[in-house]
């Protein structure tokens, strides 16, 4: 179930959920620990291509236990999209045929959530990813900083990427008790923030 409604006027996310990101959502948000600038760059500083930084998202994944599974093909928009859950790295059914570069934005977006589930214990990180929208929403922002680092490095323009994920969030991660116009403006905020990164 879920509290979020499409407007049928504007077809914008209307603001029925009652919680707002608070400032230690933001410093979350904001939390880089589970950044790895190694994704960009090798031990000389010499920038990763995109295949490259897939190959060396693999090998990470690997050497955390961890391995990429491409999810089956259906209908369900959950085979659309990359998901890291546990001991897997799920990849979207159309993984092969997807552009290079953007499957290369993927790995380095799931290959930082292989790094939190780690990182901050895997029931742990699990059980408030499941129950707390707020958390799931800054720990989603802090692989979104990676994602619009990633665009950067490989010379794709963020801005509609950000605009794109500030107006999805909603919908896409059962957001319902969360504010949209406090998700969207903080969103934003939070993945600019993220494009002063120097590549
Ligand atoms: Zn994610």
């Amino acid at each position: 179930m879920t509290l979020v409604r499409r407007s049928s006027t504007s077809g914008t996310t209307s603001n029925m959920g009652w919680l707002k990101i608070r400032s230690r959502d933001l410093k979350l948000a904001m939390d880089d620990r589970f950044f790895n600038p190694a994704v960009f760059h090798d031990a000389h500083g010499k920038p990763r291509t995109d295949a490259e930084i897939i190959q060396w998202c693999e090998a990470e994944a690997v050497g955390l236990g961890m391995r990429g599974v491409i999810k089956p093909s259906s209908s369900l928009a959950f085979s659309k999209f990359g998901t890291t859950f546990y001991r897997s790295i799920l990849l979207p059914s159309d993984y092969a045929d997807r552009p290079l570069w953007r499957n290369a934005v993927l790995w380095a977006h799931e290959i930082q959530h292989a790094r939190q589930w780690r990182g901050y214990g895997r029931g742990r990180f699990a059980m408030n990813y499941v129950l707390r929208a707020r958390y799931r929403w800054a720990v989603e922002m802090q692989c979104y900083r990676t994602s619009v680092r990633a665009y950067l490095h490989l010379g794709h323009d963020p801005a509609s990427y950000i605009e794109r994920r500030a107006k999805s969030f909603m919908k896409s991660y059962s957001a319902g008790s969360l504010r949209a116009s406090s998700v969207i403006k903080h969103t934003r905020g939070v993945l600019e923030d993220a494009t002063t990164y120097a590549p």
